[in-house]
């Protein structure tokens, strides 16, 4: 099926999200949307959703202008929708998913779960998902969970398929098999709008690439384009993506971390018995599918979360850490960048420059006796918000209300600033954008060229193997294996998904 979207234009308030844009999908063509984070991709794909209703354009399948009120409408059109977060009922097997909502009724008005079954196998064996249509959604892994939600699409019909950031929660091998589905969709016929911020996606699989930017069209690219290209189109400005590393002199010991243990708010073991070690001058990665222990051991690792008793310690320059208060950790020597700036990260009511302090109000630079010491703080907001070039009118203006690239950049100045034996940095460049988290890698690189011990925190592969000396990959809480920077994507890949090296 042919979609056209015509002036589309959608308003928050006084944002505008999309902004006139004009994109027309061919039958069986792979699009690309790519742009930044808050570029306005979401809500495109929510108003051809029928999500939100546009404050002006249209959108025309085979070429009739369409009026959607609600999801319901779309999916009768032939949209289909898989979002960032899916929405299957976890102890439902994977037939009764698929059908829920839409049930197949037998002779005497009974759930017909033969003919589900039988649609999700046909489905299932046509596009090689491989999905048994009698498991149950919570035993089976993210990826395949993935397939479903693109099964129940198919079986509703679907002829656009539109995929929102589906790679974020895969491992390279499940990205490349799902790559290898769109690919069998779009040859049967169907359309597939597919987004991401990754440029190595894009590349591999579109036919056509439309990059949006501050809610409008800003350029179509072909998938030959370079990453740097792609890169310049979506930030607006030249980008270079290579972080200079030079080879590591490695010093002693910072951080030991033995046979720790750690729950997670469900009271699960979320680390199992990891062990490893850091060293002062070397950037130790922790790679991993989301969601594999690595927040609960960041948050075990900063005293947010207490670790297992009768397991092992976390050792930091001799000290023994494991358990005491969040604020001993700091004063031993931890920089910490959180995964969730909003949580764990910035005060959104507080300014900038209070933000900048709240790490160190307790000692110097920012204090004189008791009182708060405000010209040095100000000079000192001065110098971090140029140096770290946080786009803002003052250092007064509330953190919150800086937009996301720009909160994470106040965290990476305040905590690269401090003068620590160890930098923990966990997904430090989440909604950053591209051309800035060239800037933070180099920071970081500097940070272990200055003979810190860093552990990167990073689901991001490309930004693992940009940075790492060393790999450890974690799966379902427990370390697959520490392995070489120089290790191929592929063996990491396996070990995201368990298999030790
Ligand atoms: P993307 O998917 O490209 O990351 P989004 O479409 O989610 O971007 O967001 C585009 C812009 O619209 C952002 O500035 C975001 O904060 C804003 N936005 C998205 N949804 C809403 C909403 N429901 N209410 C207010 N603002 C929103
Ligand atoms: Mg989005």
């Amino acid at each position: 099926m042919k979609l056209e979207l015509r002036g589309i234009t959608k308003r928050f308030g006084s944002l505008v999200a999309n902004e006139n844009i004009n994109l027309v999908v061919e039958s069986g063509e792979i699009r690309s949307l790519l742009g930044e984070n808050g570029a306005g991709k979401s809500t495109l794909m929510n108003v051809l959703y029928g999500l939100y209703q546009a404050d002006g354009g249209e959108i025309l399948l085979d070429g009739k202008v369409q009026a959607f009120k609600g999801p319901g409408d779309a999916m009768a059109a032939g949209i289909g929708m898989v979002h960032q977060h899916f929405m299957l009922i976890p102890v439902f097997t994977v037939a009764e998913n698929v059908v829920l909502g839409n049930e197949p009724v037998n002779a005497i008005g009974g759930l017909d779960l033969d003919t589900a079954r039988a649609r999700v196998k046909e489905i299932s064996d046509r596009f090689g998902f491989d999905v048994d249509p009698d498991a149950l959604v919570e035993d089976l892994p993210v990826g395949i969970q993935q397939r479903v939600e693109i099964i129940k699409a198919l079986t509703r019909n679907a002829k656009v398929l539109v995929l929102d950031e589906p790679t974020a929660v895969l491992t390279p091998q499940e990205t490349d098999e799902l790559m290898q589905i769109m690919r069998e969709l779009a040859k049967s016929g169907t359309s597939i709008i597919f987004i991401t911020h990754k440029l190595r996606e894009v590349q591999a699989v579109a036919d056509k690439i439309t990059v949006i930017r501050q809610g409008k069209v800003v350029g179509e690219a072909d998938p030959k384009a370079s990453a740097s290209e792609l890169a310049s189109l979506m930030v607006g400005r030249e980008v270079d993506l290579q972080v200079e590393k030079a080879a590591n002199k490695v010093g002693e010991v910072v951080l030991s971390v033995a046979n720790v243990s750690v729950l997670d708010d469900r009271e699960q073991r979320a680390v199992d018995n990891v062990s490893f070690e850091v060293r002062a001058g070397e950037i130790l990665a922790i790679a991993g599918v989301q969601g594999n222990g690595q927040t609960e051991l960041s948050e075990a690792l900063l005293g947010l979360r207490h670790t297992i008793k009768g397991g092992g310690d976390i050792t930091l320059g001799g000290q023994v850490l494991n358990n005491l208060s969040v604020r001993k950790h700091l004063e031993a020597g931890i920089g910490y960048v959180p995964e969730d700036r909003k949580k764990d990260g910035l005060v959104s009511e507080f300014s900038i420059a209070e933000n900048f302090m709240l790490n160190g109000s307790f000692g110097k630079p920012f204090t004189k006796g008791i009182n708060i010491d405000f010209a040095s703080r100000d000079e000192i907001s001065a110098k971090l918000i140029e140096e770290f070039d946080v786009r803002t009118q003052s250092a007064s203006t509330p953190a919150g209300k800086l937009s996301g690239g720009n909160q994470q950049k106040v965290v990476v100045a305040r905590e690269l600033s401090r003068d620590v034996k160890l930098l923990i940095a966990s997904q430090p460049t989440r909604g950053v954008d591209v051309g800035s988290i060239e800037f933070i890698h180099e920071r970081i690189v500097a940070e272990r060229d200055s003979g810190r011990a860093v552990i990167l925190i990073s689901t991001e592969l490309d930004e693992v193997l940009a940075l790492a000396d060393r790999i450890a990959v974690m799966y379902r809480g427990r370390i697959v294996g520490i392995v070489d920077a120089k290790t191929s994507r592929e063996t990491l890949g396996k070990m995201m998904a368990g298999v030790a090296a």
